[in-house]
């Protein structure tokens, strides 16, 4: 009889850990069972309105077209910038520089500001270099060249800038503009092609320069990425190259639109580059974001930022090779709600009150950038900056990671989206789980270890 009572605690305790056991497997096929229906439940709707939007991309021309009330044409933008140019010559120039090769030929008008021209040691100053349109799709950069070109002449005024403190500053700038980088893309865009962010023969002018040429990640597209037949073979590349290399800038920005970001190198690495360069970039990027972009942007190097890398980029060759300490890519505008193929309103705003916010916002960005990017370079005290990395929340990197592949390619991002989706169902699901059965778990161990006790005595 003891040895049966004995026994019997044993047998019921060894009943009790398979019970568990089985109810921890249970679980864990429930769990599998249910992220199986979740991800199948969540991707076949968002599969199914992918479909159906290429489907009405396809049988119904509902893409937005270029707003020829905001926008300007290539030729006239041209045409206004010349005429500010001869309005003031005594602090604008221009000049046009053609290239050309294989009977594809290019050319580039670059605008010089200089606060008193016939001071014109350009070597002695501040300088600073910006290309608009480097990409054809994305013309509300060029329209923000043309916006900060005139508010350089004084022809234009910011709302709330002090005009006297910025001339001090202005006074020991040179600025070259450039704004419209890739004027043959951009008319293939005019004449209808609205997703086109390549060059008049199809190779994309951020994939073109030699740091990094010609790698290609796993989902690379050409008609977004083709980086041409070799680094430089372009006439824009080799334009802004020569450009570049004469001017030798302390300060490069490359425009973009898409997103709204505020990138640093590197492009085709996951990280930024070590140093106080690299924490002079970032210091100014932080307070670019906090004062005009309402914390908004997305900030950090190209590549670590975006989710995927990007080789052969202008920003990473300013930095790596021309030696341009500060080396930046903004990207100032996107819509994520506008499907995939509707790239005009992916890339630029469409109405005039976001057209006229994006153009006031960016240009006070700009001007900010001018003011104080000349202060980070006599300031040496600033060696010991403090270090600005933050935690990011899983889901906020993730939403970063999603927006970023949406808005710069803007094409098969659904796919993409429930990708990411599902993982983040997935996560929850096996946080929450785990705690569920780590409370099965205690509560079983309590409960087993209290009969223990009670068949002691008996
Ligand atoms: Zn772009």
């Amino acid at each position: 009889m003891e040895n049966n009572r004995e026994a019997c605690p044993v047998q019921f305790t060894t009943r009790r850990v398979s019970v568990f056991l089985l109810i921890l497997s249970a679980m864990g096929g429930l769990f599998l069972l249910l992220s199986y229906f979740l991800s199948v439940s969540a991707s076949f709707p968002t599969h199914a309105i992918a479909v159906a939007t290429a489907d009405a991309d396809r049988t119904q021309p509902s893409l937005t077209p270029i707003n020829r009330d905001l926008y300007h044409s290539s030729d006239d933008l041209i045409e206004q910038i010349r005429s500010l140019v001869h309005r003031h010559p005594d602090k604008l120039t221009v000049e046009t520089i053609r290239a050309g090769n294989k009977g594809y030929k290019s050319e580039i008008s670059v605008v010089t500001y200089c606060h008193s021209r016939k001071d014109s040691d350009e070597k002695s100053k501040f300088r600073i270099l910006i290309s608009f349109g480097q990409h054809g799709r994305e013309l509300i950069t060029s329209e923000l060249a043309l916006r900060i070109l005139s508010i350089l002449s004084e022809e234009q005024f910011l709302p709330k800038m002090d005009r006297a403190s910025l001339n001090g500053t202005l006074e020991n700038a040179v600025i070259k503009v450039v704004p419209m980088e890739n004027l043959n893309g951009r008319k293939l865009v005019e004449a209808g092609y609205l997703c086109e962010r390549r060059n008049g023969r199809g190779v994309d002018l951020n994939r073109n320069w030699s740091v990094d040429w010609g790698k290609k990640e796993k989902d690379y597209d050409p008609y977004e990425e083709n980086p041409g037949t070799a680094p430089f073979s372009e006439p824009e590349t080799q334009i802004m190259r020569k450009l570049a290399i004469s001017f030798d800038p302390h300060i490069w920005i490359n425009v973009h639109s898409g997103m709204e970001a505020l990138f640093m190198p590197y492009d085709h690495k996951n990280r930024t580059p070590d140093g106080l360069p690299s924490q002079r970039m970032r210091l100014l990027l932080e307070e670019l974001n906090n004062v005009h972009c309402q914390k908004r942007c997305m900030i950090g190097s190209g590549g670590g930022s975006v989710g995927y890398l990007a080789h052969g980029t202008a920003t990473d060759y300013m930095y790596d090779v021309v030696r341009v300490p500060m080396s930046f890519t903004f990207e100032i505008y996107g819509d994520n709600t506008a499907t995939t193929k509707d790239c005009f309103k992916m890339f630029n705003p469409v109405d005039h009150t976001t057209f006229k916010r994006v153009l006031d916002d960016w240009a006070a960005a700009f001007f900010t950038l001018f003011k104080l990017g000349p202060s980070q370079f006599d300031d040496q005290s600033k060696a010991g900056v403090p270090k600005v990395d933050k935690w990011v929340s899983i889901d906020e990197y993730l939403d970063g990671y999603l927006m970023g592949r949406r808005n710069r390619y803007g094409k098969k991002m659904e796919v993409l989206e429930v990708g990411m989706q599902e993982i983040r169902t997935y996560f929850r699901l096996f946080l929450l789980s785990s705690v569920l059965l780590l409370f099965m778990f205690c509560s079983r161990i309590s409960k087993t270890g209290r009969q223990i006790v009670s068949a002691l005595p008996m």
